[in-house]
């Protein structure tokens, strides 16, 4: 009988070239410290936050991290980051797009502030659209099977209370992912959403106005599995599956890593 569980190993990244978006800070970081674990060519973190972002490199280690300034609303420097990540290190094979924002004010449908909202699209859904095109255009190019992992969330499929902004930011992530991948399958390229419900990251504490224990007092008291910090490592675990050999037959896929979260905590 063939083996058909893979054995636990370090390895699972062996030689492969990632881009990491938003790799400064939160669930980008914590990914890029896991990936480092897996023995990948090396992983490229972009982000606009320099200062943290070189101190990510640091802390991963040098020969196998780089980081790279790049602003997911120009698509030329998103362009940039591909193409110099293929020319300096061979090729691309993993992308997790990851960037994105809440708008701090919670917004109703009376209330919206559509100048806040074209900032936030521009991030959420036309920057994760050209990190999805440049680096499977990269991956198709270079005629190696590429996996593409995006950031949506909870969000991308329940309504949300306040944040009609954010919603609909992360219901385009996933129109985006299930599109894409159909396209790009006969490529040998997959691309799958992750979907974190809520956890303690600088951009949920200054929207909640809490720190890290205050928004998972808030928010994962709400999971059926409990809250206890376990929230940062499973989204990493999880964008590991989606990127390596491990899900090698999983495309179009949205991997909700919640805890077992209960809805109506996110309607008031
Ligand atoms: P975070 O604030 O820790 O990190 C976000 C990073 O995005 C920051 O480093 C920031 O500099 C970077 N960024 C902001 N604008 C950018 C731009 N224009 N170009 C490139 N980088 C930019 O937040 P996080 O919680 O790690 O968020 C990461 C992703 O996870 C986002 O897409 C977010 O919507 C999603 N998400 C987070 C949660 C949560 O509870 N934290 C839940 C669901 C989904």
């Amino acid at each position: 009988m063939a083996e058909v569980i893979s054995v636990q190993n370090e390895n699972k990244l062996e030689g492969k070239v990632i881009i990491i978006t938003a790799g400064a800070s939160g669930i980008g970081e914590a990914t890029a410290r896991l990936f480092g674990h897996h023995n990948p060519r090396m992983i490229v973190i972009s982000d606009i936050q320099d200062k943290l972002g070189q101190d990510v490199v640091t802390s991963v280690g040098p020969q196998m991290c780089s980081y790279i300034h790049c602003d997911v609303t120009g698509e030329l420097q998103v362009k940039s980051t591909v193409d110099s990540t293929v020319k300096r290190y061979g090729g691309l094979d993993i992308m997790f797009s990851n960037a994105g924002i809440v708008n701090f004010n919670q917004q109703t449908i009376l209330d919206l502030d559509l100048s806040a909202y074209d900032r936030l699209m521009a991030i959420n859904a036309r920057g994760m659209l050209a990190c999805v095109k440049h680096a499977a255009r990269a991956m198709v190019d270079g005629g190696s099977k590429g996996s593409i992992v995006c950031t949506a969330s909870i969000a991308a499929s329940l309504p949300l209370g306040g944040y009609v902004d954010y919603g609909m930011s992360k219901h385009a992530v996933l129109g985006l992912m299930r599109s894409a991948s159909v396209q790009l399958g006969k490529y040998g390229v997959s691309v799958n959403c992750v979907s974190p419900s809520a956890l303690g990251t600088p951009m949920t504490c200054q929207a909640y106005g809490t720190d890290v224990e205050g928004v998972e007092k808030r928010f994962l008291s709400s999971c059926a599995l409990g809250g206890d910090g376990l929230a940062l490592k499973a989204i990493a675990n999880a964008v590991l599956f989606l990127a390596s050999d491990d899900s090698a037959f999983i495309t179009g896929h949205d991997l909700v890593v919640d805890g077992g979260y209960i809805p109506s905590s996110l309607t008031h």
